[in-house]
């Protein structure tokens, strides 16, 4: 999904299984399917109903567990993972998740999708009350929240905890004796809930219950609190202000095409946006051509509409490590033609319409612009199935500050100099909605647009941190 100098990054995956004798197994396989949501370090904590054992790592998922790992694992019926995303400097063993935390009585495990907006509030007054805080992860304040107030009935004191927080929020969590799903009131990222036989399963993506056999059930609603324990599973809410914001750029760019959001297939939403910004940028082309791989079905999308034939333009090298870790300008621009090649017998001497999914600081694109002439295309003009990201994300995407955003403080005349390109243009706001196709009857079709028009679904607070600034805060 992700690749070299694609400046979008997702914040992580949560995957959780209740009821089945190889939990271990199926979470690991659950997190290779949504590996593409975060590469920098992933974990599993399992349950045998008398212990919480975890394992954890920083790398893929394949690097941090093997054979053995997993066996050590397998002695767990329940079993939470994730897989975490994070920036440069961040990418601390400590805040790999799910994070455990124990005691005499009992552990609790915690697996976390998103950003809170006032954690860093909420740590302040915790620690002023004698809290130590041993990660640099908002997540952790969770669980002080919880423990706090753990008076008699563990759930209430969830439910109290999840009503204080702020933000983006999937939860996975684990006890010995139940496991515990919950979103925050926007519904922000994705959360899906599905069956494996008797097994009840959560996950980020749908995806993943494709890969191990699984039915998908239905997704978890925003403000919706699911307990699953050997009684089965039981519903309720931790709020009723609830108003559904789900993250745009799910469907535009980070969940997998095969995965199903809220209904809505991401391939399909893709293609439909594509073929939107063919109704709303028409331009007399000879190939269409999308920037692989998340770029792709827009292209179809697109070429469909206009019935400019769709050519594989660029192919990606899926054998190169990601480039971001070379510290050099100059090494990282050897990276995009490392990882990135315009198809030389498709693009030459054509006019190419190059789909793209964004443009965030603009760098990228400028490169392929340049690729592509490189290979001999006459004209390119691209065309991008997202508004124009002029806002930062504070709900888990790592998008850079306001000022690294190129589309805020340029006009889209001076991005497409910028960019080397023929003609540039967005997808609008109305045109994204109307083709992802989700229900109009509900506040912006039930979408979070905050990064196209500034306008957060949640309170943001004075000291709200960015998912990437908040890896080197201590
Ligand atoms: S601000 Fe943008 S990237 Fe962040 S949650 Fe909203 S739509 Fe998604």
């Amino acid at each position: 999904m992700h690749y070299v100098g694609k400046e979008l990054n997702e914040e992580c995956a949560v995957f959780g299984i209740w009821g089945h004798s190889n939990a271990a197994k199926l979470t690991y396989y659950g997190l290779h399917s949504m590996q593409h949501r975060g590469q920098e370090g992933a974990g599993i904590a399992v349950t045998d109903g008398k212990h919480i054992y975890d394992h954890k790592g920083l790398g893929l998922v394949n690097d941090v567990f093997d054979h053995a790992k997993l066996e050590e694992l397998s002695r767990g019926f329940a079993a939470i993972g994730h897989v975490r995303y994070s920036t440069q400097g961040g990418n601390i063993y400590a805040n790999v998740q799910p994070l455990v935390f124990r005691s005499q009585k009992d552990s609790l495990s915690i697996a976390h999708n998103g950003n809170l907006v006032n954690a860093h509030k909420l740590k302040g007054e915790l620690e002023e009350r004698g809290s130590i805080f041993q990660t640099t992860s908002d997540t952790e304040v969770v669980a002080h929240l919880i423990k706090r107030d753990y008076a008699d009935n563990f759930i209430e004191s969830v439910k109290h905890a999840l009503s204080v927080i702020k933000g983006a929020y999937a939860f996975c969590m684990l006890t010995e004796h139940q496991m515990i799903a919950a979103l925050d009131p926007n519904g922000l990222r994705p959360l899906s809930l599905g069956k494996l036989g008797d097994a009840w399963v959560v996950a980020s993506e749908t995806c993943a219950f494709d890969l191990i056999g699984a039915t998908y059930v239905r997704d978890v609603n925003p403000g919706e609190i699911i307990v699953i324990d050997n009684e089965g599973m039981h519903s309720d809410f931790f709020t009723n202000r609830t108003e559904p914001a789900i993250c745009s750029m799910e469907y535009i760019y980070f969940s997998r095409p095969d995965s199903n959001i809220q209904g809505i297939n991401v391939h399909a939403a893709r293609k439909s946006l594509g073929r939107m910004l063919a109704q709303e940028a028409p331009v007399d082309a000879d190939v269409v051509t999308g920037v692989p791989d998340s770029s792709i079905s827009a292209a179809i999308g697109y070429a469909e509409a206009t019935g400019i034939p769709y050519e594989l333009g660029m192919i990606k090298n899926r054998y190169v490590g990601r480039t971001f870790i070379q510290p050099s300008q100059e090494l990282r621009e050897q990276g995009v033609k490392m990882k990135l090649s315009a198809v030389r017998a498709i693009v030459e001497g054509k006019r190419v319409v190059m789909v793209d999914d964004s443009i965030v600081r603009g760098t990228t694109s400028r490169r392929i612009v340049g690729m592509l002439r490189e290979a001999g295309a006459t004209e390119v003009h691209v065309r991008i199935s997202s508004p124009p990201i002029t806002h930062p994300c504070f709900y888990g995407i790592d998008t850079s500050t306001s000022s690294e955003l190129i589309a805020s403080t340029h006009s889209v005349e001076d991005i497409r100099e910028l960019i080397g390109a023929d003609s540039l243009v967005y997808l609008s706001v109305e045109g994204m909605k109307e083709a992802i196709g989700r229900n109009p009857a509900m506040k912006n079709c039930g979408q979070c647009l905050a990064c196209f028009t500034g306008k957060y679904p949640t309170e943001i607070y004075p000291d709200t941190v960015l998912p990437h600034e908040k890896e080197v805060l201590v």
